[in-house]
């Protein structure tokens, strides 16, 4: 009985609808999934309706990005704090308020990012990744929408590409942006009555298992319920480091292949986790 917990649709950087997910996820054998957009809730309620009537057990969430802290092993650096909120009401009003002050930052950043694209000397206007979002009917607009744009102007063959070269955060074109206090974000999810789980703890890219831990323990203290030890970015030895920490920690496990259609090579339901995985997550969340 596999289950997904971590997925994107066209409410923010995936290329699936949120009516056509419930579907794909059936086709996929998933017997229930969760949609979590970036920053936003936008798609739950559609996708709600869509999976009961197609008879699937859905699960409302969002990815939260948070302020990672200063790096404990690279000076200077950040690594990348993404916060899942699991079992979310879609309507709360203080998740509400935090997504649009998430989305604020996203839209003083964007335009930043497409100035140093053009002072580089590429040819691309705010205008271009407008469209690209507005084609998707997405609010929240993010780097894959701006590596859409060069790779249909040919600047790059592809989205990685893209990145690798101008997006990432070694990126010649890379602009941080404001984000929220992990306990500012846990304490939003909390609010709207969800479970908060960190999300593909690889790409905070700690390298020693103890501070890892250290880091861990730390969001545990401000209210994290589990991590995400399934992820498709996660080998197998890191799999049993994260479930490891989860154990140790008395953390909530979680797992999903953090599906965004077609802008990425991952398949819906590539990355299950099993239904105890995910009735104990459900029993967390009341
Ligand atoms: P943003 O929300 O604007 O910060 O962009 C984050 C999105 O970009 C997430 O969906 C990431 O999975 C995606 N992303 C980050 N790094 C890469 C990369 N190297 N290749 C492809 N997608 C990436
Ligand atoms: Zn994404
Ligand atoms: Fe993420
Ligand atoms: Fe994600």
């Amino acid at each position: 009985m596999p289950v997904d917990l971590h997925t994107h649709s066209t409410a923010s950087d995936g290329t699936t609808p949120p009516t056509a997910l419930p579907r794909e996820a059936k086709a996929a054998g998933l017997t229930a999934f969760a949609l979590t957009d970036h920053d936003t809730t936008d798609g739950l309620a559609a996708c709600a309706e869509a999976s009961a009537e197609i008879g699937i057990d859905f699960v409302p969430g969002i990815e939260v990005s948070a302020d990672p802290g200063e790096h404990p092993e690279k000076q200077g650096t950040r690594g990348t704090l993404h916060i899942l909120g699991l079992f979310i009401r879609h309507d709360d009003d203080h998740l509400a308020a935090i997504a649009a002050r998430m989305k604020e930052a996203r839209d003083e950043r964007n335009p930043a990012i497409v100035q140093r694209l053009r002072d580089l000397g590429i040819d691309i206007t705010y205008d271009d990744v407008l469209a690209v979002a507005n084609a998707q009917g997405t609010a929240i607009i993010g780097r894959p929408h701006i590596a859409q744009v060069l790779v249909d102007k040919g600047v790059v063959t592809d989205i990685a590409e893209a990145f690798t070269r101008y997006l990432a955060r070694s990126g010649k074109a890379y602009v941080r942006r404001d984000r929220l206090p992990a306990s500012d974000a846990i304490a939003a999810i909390h609010h709207a009555g969800g479970l908060a789980v960190m999300a593909h703890p690889i790409q905070m890219g700690i390298a020693a298992d103890a501070n890892l831990r250290n880091f861990i323990a730390n969001l545990k203290d401000q209210g994290l319920d589990g991590i995400e030890t399934h992820h498709s970015d996660h080998p197998p030895e890191g799999v049993a480091q994260y479930a490891a920490i989860a154990r140790d920690l008395d953390l909530l496990t979680s797992g999903g292949s953090d599906y965004h259609g077609s802008r990425k090579p991952i398949a819906l339901g590539s990355v299950p986790v099993d239904d105890e995985v995910y009735r104990r997550l459900r029993a967390a969340a009341r």
